[in-house]
């Protein structure tokens, strides 16, 4: 026999694969130039040329059996060290290479670092809406997901905050830019989630983590996200290059333990446990070095902004509520009907590919990825108003009587 549990998971599917998986088959049969795929957060922008050439530079200078060769598990020394590095001159915070372990994306740094903290009878606290595979993450790690809402706009709601943390809290998992909402946290939003782990902390008698989940650190608009280690002692953060170098499908990313944590050594031993026991030998060799090379480089995020602009001032002219992102490359937005996925299903009648907001622990609203080419965003306006007066007709039919 084999583990009924993972063949449920594998068996269960993802609704914005599915939708992609649907959307790549509709473009076969009526043209890709016809379907509105907003599914999935694949970046459309190019990685900045500094990727391109340092892989040429690599390939042209590293003998291969070196460039595509193990390195040590944590990673290689000189892309640890550029990340500690690259922290304490960005960020102003204390940082050691000997803190940093090299992952092959957020999904790997969160997996990673979930099962590297919990403990029988662990919960992790989470902020609705949240990126699905928090669940996934936590409870194949043994822990239990506890959902905490946030407030009206998207940001933190301490108060609710404060009733779901408790003794049995392992971590709190923040992820700005957010997935799906666009929402930073700002400065005095994190010193009052600081302030309350703080108190839960003492309260249990031993430190809560927070887990800073920030693939889409860079990508934001005029606003900067505070650095949460910072704030608070006892952070991992969860890095991805995925998004900020559009480099998705190469896998690379970090984690980062605070030395400010109380036992930073002895988390960040687990943490290397952690990704042993789960099968991760090393992060990609070649993608380690790549990305040591292009710290701070980001892909053209003014590219983003447009997008963003153009379908935030269409829909909102249109009727449609939503609040403008601050960062990341989703919008997310109030379904037409209570029920978000009947309401995506029928935006599919209309080419539209919404991701319904149920599978981010809400209820009510579609998630659009903007992370898609200029012409898709421009195409795609007609139909989100065609939808929009199928719900809302601009010239209601007038009875009989008023003829
Ligand atoms: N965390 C959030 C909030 C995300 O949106 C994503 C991907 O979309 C991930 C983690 C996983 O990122 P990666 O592709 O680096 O594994």
């Amino acid at each position: 026999m084999f583990n009924k549990s993972m063949q449920r998971l594998g068996e269960e599917r993802s609704v914005i694969r599915e939708l992609f998986e649907y959307g790549n088959a509709r473009k076969k049969e009526i043209g890709a130039e016809n379907v509105f795929d907003f599914s999935i957060g694949n970046p459309s922008v190019p990685a900045p040329a500094c990727v391109q050439n340092e892989i040429k530079r690599l390939i042209d200078t590293v003998p291969p059996e070196v460039l595509h060769g193990y390195t040590s598990a944590a990673g290689a020394p000189e892309a640890r060290e550029a990340v500690s590095a690259y922290i304490q001159k960005e960020f102003g915070a204390p940082m050691s290479a000997n803190l940093i372990y090299m992952t092959c994306g957020a999904s790997a740094s969160l997996a990673i670092t979930a099962a590297a903290l919990c403990e029988e009878g662990d919960e992790f606290v989470v902020i609705a809406p949240f990126f699905p595979e928090y669940r996934i993450f936590v409870e194949g790690a043994g822990g239990t997901l506890v959902v905490a809402p946030s407030d009206s706009r998207f940001h933190l709601d301490i108060e609710a905050l404060s009733h779901a943390v408790t003794k049995h809290t392992k971590a709190v998992i923040l992820n700005s830019p957010n997935n799906p909402t666009g929402a930073v946290i700002g400065e005095e939003e994190l010193k009052q989630l600081a302030l309350l782990l703080e108190k839960k902390s003492e309260e249990k008698g031993e430190p809560i983590f927070l887990i800073a989940d920030e693939p889409y650190r860079e990508l934001v608009y005029g606003t900067k996200v505070p650095f949460p280690m910072k704030y608070y002692n006892e952070t991992i953060l969860c890095y991805s290059f995925s998004k900020s170098l559009s480099l998705a499908g190469e896998r690379i990313g970090y984690i980062a333990v605070s030395p400010a944590c109380k036992s930073a050594e002895e988390v960040f031993a687990a943490v290397c446990g952690a990704g042993r026991k789960l099968g991760y030998v090393c992060a990609p060799a070649l993608f380690q070095r790549v990305c040591a090379a292009s710290l701070g480089k980001v892909s053209d995020v003014g590219q983003y902004r447009e997008n963003r602009d153009i379908l935030y001032d269409f829909l909102t002219e249109t009727g449609y509520e939503c609040i403008s992102p601050e960062g990341a490359f989703y919008l997310f937005v109030r379904a037409l009907e209570p029920d978000a996925v009947a309401f995506a299903e029928r935006a599919k009648k209309h080419e539209l590919l919404l991701v319904p907001s149920n599978s981010f622990g809400v209820t009510g609203y579609v998630r659009i990825s903007y992370c898609v080419s200029r012409t898709t965003i421009l195409r795609s306006l007609p139909a989100f108003k065609e939808l929009f007066e199928e719900y809302r007709p601009a010239h209601p039919e007038r009875s009989e009587g008023s003829r």
